[in-house]
């Protein structure tokens, strides 16, 4: 038996999470083994939780690197889930297709692009092995539309890799891309 890849993509706050979660609780239900990881940002080991907006959470294992997935491999695990792969390792491409091959099916959630409209090398490389692709959209900060695709940065360069919430971005399409560019 072999399994499959997804990837969840799209902008901020389109929902990537809760869609990665809404799969992870499907698996539960099914009574079938889950491990779920993270991107640790700070540096800091352990368990963390991710959460959707409707509460339903889940517990996460922080890793620095993509290779740290397979230390905590075991016989009965049934499904991967790793949330935020833009901040992970191009390592992940080769560690999903191992964990296929051994009848493992894996999700992957992540950013497509940066606020500079770069793609994020370990998302474009998923989406190009993924059996299947979900690609999301926002509701657009500006005209309301449920049709952003981009991630805009709305306060000073802070460097590609710059974690932050609506303090620092905002959702939009790409009509209101365009007026906010000029
Ligand atoms: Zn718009």
């Amino acid at each position: 038996m072999v399994g499959k890849i997804t990837v969840i993509t799209g902008p901020m706050y389109s929902g990537k999470t809760t869609e990665l979660l809404s799969f992870v609780e499907i698996y539960n239900i099914g009574r079938k083994k889950t491990i779920v990881f993270k991107p640790s940002i700070d540096n800091r080991y352990g368990i963390d939780t991710v959460s959707t907006h409707t509460g339903f959470q889940v517990k996460a294992h922080r890793i620095t690197k993509a290779s740290e997935i397979l230390d905590y491999i075991t016989e009965d695990i049934d499904a991967v889930f790793v949330d935020e792969i833009q901040f992970l390792d191009v390592q992940l491409v080769e560690i999903a297709k191992e964990l296929v091959f051994k009848g493992i099916d894996v999700y992957c959630a992540g950013l497509d692009i940066s606020y500079l409209e770069n793609p994020f090398e370990t998302t474009s490389k998923l989406l190009a092995i993924a059996d299947e692709v979900i690609k999301k959209r926002a509701v657009c900060e500006k005209c309301g539309e449920h049709r952003a695709t981009y991630s805009y940065k709305i306060v000073p360069d802070g460097g590609e890799i710059d974690v932050g919430g609506k303090d620092k971005y905002i959702a939009v399409c790409r009509e209101c891309l365009k007026k906010l560019k000029g």
